[in-house]
């Protein structure tokens, strides 16, 4: 399975299912990784919105993403 490691360590994996601190205005807090690359895109589960962020984005609105920094 494609995965993509950054330079701060943050491992992340297509079809991998992760939660946001604050949830999507539709209320749900639960995405799916549908695209690595030199962005990220997440889906959301509920609605099915795809949102495009950075790796370093999206380190900072994952839940329990390990260490700080
Ligand atoms: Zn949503």
């Amino acid at each position: 399975m494609f995965s993509s490691t950054t330079s701060s360590g943050f491992e992340m994996r297509l079809g991998e299912i992760i939660r946001t601190r604050k949830p999507h205005p539709c209320g749900s807090d639960r995405w799916e990784i549908v695209r690595i690359g030199a962005d990220i895109k997440i889906r959301c589960l509920a609605c099915g919105r795809v949102v495009m962020l950075t790796p370093d984005e999206l380190k900072k609105r994952m839940k329990s993403s390990g260490k700080e920094n």
